[in-house]
């Protein structure tokens, strides 16, 4: 079975206190992120990482506060979250199907699976899972790799994403090994 990991939007300014639009906890995931992007690259499993660019006058921003700016260091990924064979997805909105080229990228990655996690969990994860399963192909959701911005938001998110036939899913499960945390 080809399995297919989707990493969703774990930059500087999501995934950090000090970023421009925090999701709280985020930066508590850190080390399953890192792991996992290891794994996938460890194991030759195809790892796709998407990522919000903005413009500085993006039109999003009359929705949310200004972030993931081409050029700042918010739009980076933290260091650890960097992996081998990395496939970075960038986006203007949302919803990564936005991207013209995404839906070509996975018909050339034919995937028997799609492993998800990121944040946050009842948005730009939401757009990700709900696009994904719309292709037909399994969907696990990674629940100890995920944050959401609205905690009920983020468990509906979870209800109505296994209410589709998509499947839960852990760092250890995946991995095979605990998740160890740094520090
Ligand atoms: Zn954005």
């Amino acid at each position: 079975m080809k399995t297919v990991f989707v990493d969703v939007d774990t930059q500087i300014d999501f995934m950090f206190p000090a970023g421009a639009l925090y999701v709280p906890g985020a930066e508590l995931l850190l080390p399953a992120i890192a792991r996992l992007n290891h794994f996938a690259a460890a194991q030759g499993i195809p790892l796709i990482s998407t990522a919000d660019v903005h413009s500085e006058d993006d039109p999003e921003f009359r929705q949310w506060p200004p972030h993931c700016v081409a050029g700042t260091t918010g739009q980076l990924k933290p260091a650890e979250t960097l992996a081998a064979h990395q496939i970075v997805v960038e986006k203007q909105a949302l919803d990564v199907f936005t991207n013209p080229t995404f839906p070509a990228l996975l018909g050339s990655l034919a995937a028997d699976r799609y492993v998800v996690y990121g944040v946050a969990t009842d948005y730009c994860v939401r757009c990700a899972i709900n696009g994904l399963l719309d292709t037909g192909k399994p969907v696990a959701l990674v629940t100890d790799a995920i944050a959401a911005v609205n905690a009920e938001d983020g468990a509906r998110t979870i209800r109505e994403f296994t209410a589709r036939g998509g499947t839960l899913t852990t760092v250890s499960e995946l991995t095979g090994t605990e998740s160890k945390r740094n520090g």
